[in-house]
């Protein structure tokens, strides 16, 4: 069994970044906005800020209380697209529920859209055109490629089919040629589909989502999920001691798609920078 070391993987994108960002004529600019309180947004966009100062790339966050009406939130989305210094802009979700996510991320410039949701970029990916790719997806893409993973003719499954990461990630499989079966809560016999896979992504929000008994030996495990475990540590959706014996590879939580999810943000806001100025 192999740890597939996110931290690393991710640093080293992240160096990529940095010096690309170095020779660039301006840093490139992300801008953050965070609707209400939540804690674990709080957590999630100060990272982001931080990873952001590392590579040289200029952030700002917006935080606007909970009772922001929707007009006022696109307002302030309006005035990020119409700011030439602006490259990327990210709206942290989830938003609260009198405001509607659809129309708040559609209202995001395409060419500003850093985290490939808005549907002009869900189209292009799915229509297999230049798009920006979001970001968790992509990093788990990329963990699969430094690890020597070939998806071309294997048999993965992907537990999850949200638009965030359970469809994007399902269709950058397809696209690599792997055999895709995406799997959800009315999935009938769950651990029937998932023995026969040769590289699962488990992305459901549920710890305990994927034992040992539902794996095949060799079997390439990647975990998406970020949950809190009865104790307060973070954990994934994979059962990890349970699953790890039989897995070929298998990423950490922490330390595994996490870390890279950031590290495609960077890089997504680099790449936004560099098309606005090419
Ligand atoms: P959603 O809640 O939007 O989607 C979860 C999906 O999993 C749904 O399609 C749901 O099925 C399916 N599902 C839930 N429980 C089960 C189950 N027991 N068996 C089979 N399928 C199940 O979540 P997201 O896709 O946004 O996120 C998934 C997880 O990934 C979360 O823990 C989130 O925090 C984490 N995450 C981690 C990131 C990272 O950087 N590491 C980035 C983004 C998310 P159905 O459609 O039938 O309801």
């Amino acid at each position: 069994m192999g740890i597939i070391d996110g931290k690393k993987i991710a640093a080293e994108l992240r160096a990529e970044v940095a010096e690309k960002v170095a020779g660039c004529a301006r840093a490139p600019h992300l801008a953050v906005i965070v609707v209400g309180d939540d804690p674990a947004s709080a957590v999630y966009v100060r990272n982001k800020a931080r990873a952001c100062e590392s590579t040289g790339i200029r952030n700002t966050t917006i935080a606007l209380p909970a009772e922001t009406s929707e007009a006022e939130l696109l307002a302030a989305i309006a005035g990020l697209n119409a700011d030439d210094a602006v490259d990327g802009i990210l709206v942290q979700l989830p938003l609260p529920k009198h405001i509607s996510e659809e129309r708040v991320i559609a209202s995001i410039a395409l060419e500003k859209d850093v985290d490939g949701f808005h549907p002009g970029n869900v189209a292009a990916l799915f229509q297999k055109r230049p798009c920006t790719v979001p970001c968790t997806p992509k990093g788990i893409m990329k963990l699969l490629e430094a690890y020597g993973v070939e998806p071309k003719g294997k048999r993965a499954v992907v537990i999850g089919r949200s638009l965030i990461v359970g469809l994007p990630v399902a269709k950058l499989l397809l696209d690599a040629n792997a055999t895709v079966t995406i799997c959800h809560t009315r999935t009938a016999d769950l651990a029937a589909v998932t023995r026969e896979a040769d590289i699962i992504v488990a992305a459901t929000g549920h710890s305990g989502t994927l034992r040992g008994d539902m794996v095949r030996e060799g079997a390439v495990v990647i975990d998406v999920g970020i949950n809190r475990a009865p104790d307060g540590t973070l954990c994934g959706d994979v059962v990890f001691d349970d699953v790890a014996p039989k897995a070929s590879l298998i990423t950490p939580v922490p330390g595994g798609v996490g870390p890279m999810t950031i590290a495609c943000l960077l890089e997504n806001t680099l790449d936004l920078y560099l098309k606005r100025y090419q």
